[in-house]
């Protein structure tokens, strides 16, 4: 059996993570200032004395000893992320640094979430690991993606000068069950508007295109990128190859709901990426053929069956 910290683990992929480890018998601690996350989205494993909810925010030290450590926390919802956005600079940064910090004093396995957001608006198209990316600075976008890009020279960086064991996976969009309804990321966005037979609101033309992952692939990946040996650090790309339209997501979610909501056009973020699809065959080489296996159709079915549910 081992400890193992799952940061933003009340979060939307935390919850899936933390739930996936104590059925596999470890012991988890999970962290969370519940900024975004919930005692709601874990409720189901607080009687498991297995389980550990922690009220606790990642910019802060904290200590424990631990096995392994997973690094989720940070809001990753556009809306959530620029609410405060020197908060989740701190966020990425200073949490970087503070859970580095356990992992070199115990010796612990630690894997960043980092995210395809690193790559920016990107220029090569798919995106491999060894593309440095299309990043603007400045822009409202930059406290996500310059945070993740300092954590990840960080995780590098301690890595050569301390041996600490990292792990850095860049994680393309994900979606399921336990998302906010107003998380504000668009298939939950979609889903919610097309069940509540409100307008559907494509940002744009809606040509721009993402590549959408259901939870439990990511998660998979999660566990194989931890399972490798220490000379493989990443990083990894984990997401789904299969590229999609807003436009096409905007349909498919009318289809499946069988809704009557209109689509309506607002205008588009600024820097809103253009394109965005993973190139996975390192992920396939490193993690035992890891892949997506749960289609958009299957897995949106699944997430609109969750939010009907709640809503
Ligand atoms: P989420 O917002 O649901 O979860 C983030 C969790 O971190 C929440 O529970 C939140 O309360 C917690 N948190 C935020 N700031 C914190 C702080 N200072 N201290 C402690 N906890 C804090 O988002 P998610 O989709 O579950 O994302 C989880 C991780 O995966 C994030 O690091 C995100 O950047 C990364 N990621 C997610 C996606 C995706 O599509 N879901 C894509 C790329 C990267
Ligand atoms: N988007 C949209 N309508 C919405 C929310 C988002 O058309 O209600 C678009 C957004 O402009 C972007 C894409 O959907 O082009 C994915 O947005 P999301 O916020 O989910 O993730 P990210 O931009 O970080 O990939």
């Amino acid at each position: 059996m081992k400890r193992i910290l799952v940061t933003g683990g009340a979060g939307f992929v935390g919850s899936h993570l933390c739930e996936r480890l104590i059925n596999e018998g470890n012991e988890v601690v999970c962290m969370d200032n519940f900024f975004t996350g919930s005692k709601q989205k874990v409720i189901h494993l607080l009687d498991n004395h297995n389980f550990e909810l922690i009220r606790h925010d990642v910019t802060m030290p904290y200590f424990i000893e631990v096995d392994e450590i997973y690094n989720l926390a940070c809001p990753a919802s556009p809306v959530h992320y620029q609410h405060n956005a020197i908060k989740t600079i701190k966020t990425s940064v200073m949490g970087a640094i503070n859970v580095l910090g356990i992992a070199k004093r115990t010796g612990a396995k630690i894997l960043q979430a980092s995210t395809s957001e690193v790559y920016g608006d990107p220029a090569i198209h798919p995106q491999t690991e060894d593309y440095w990316g299309n990043v603007n600075p400045i822009g409202n976008r930059s406290c996500y993606d310059e945070g993740k890009r300092c954590a990840e020279s960080l995780f590098v960086n301690y890595n050569i000068q301390n041996q600490v064991r990292v792990k850095i996976i860049r994680i393309f969009n994900t979606y399921g069950p336990r998302m906010e309804k107003n998380d504000g990321r668009v298939v939950s966005n979609f889903i919610v508007q097309a069940l509540k037979g409100e307008d559907i609101t494509i940002f744009g033309d809606g040509n721009q295109t993402r590549s959408f992952q259901y939870v439990d692939d990511l998660v998979e990946g999660m566990i194989r990128m931890m399972a490798t040996g220490d000379d493989f650090t990443g990083p990894v790309n984990i997401g789904n190859p299969v590229e999609f339209s807003m436009l096409e997501l905007a349909e498919n979610v009318i289809a499946l709901t069988g809704s009557k909501s209109k689509i309506i056009h607002l205008p588009l973020p600024q820097d809103d990426p253009m394109k965005r699809k993973p190139d996975i065959s390192l992920a396939k080489e490193k993690l035992d053929g890891w892949e997506p296996k749960i289609h958009l159709k299957e897995g949106l079915s699944k997430t609109i069956e969750y939010f009907k549910s709640i809503l």
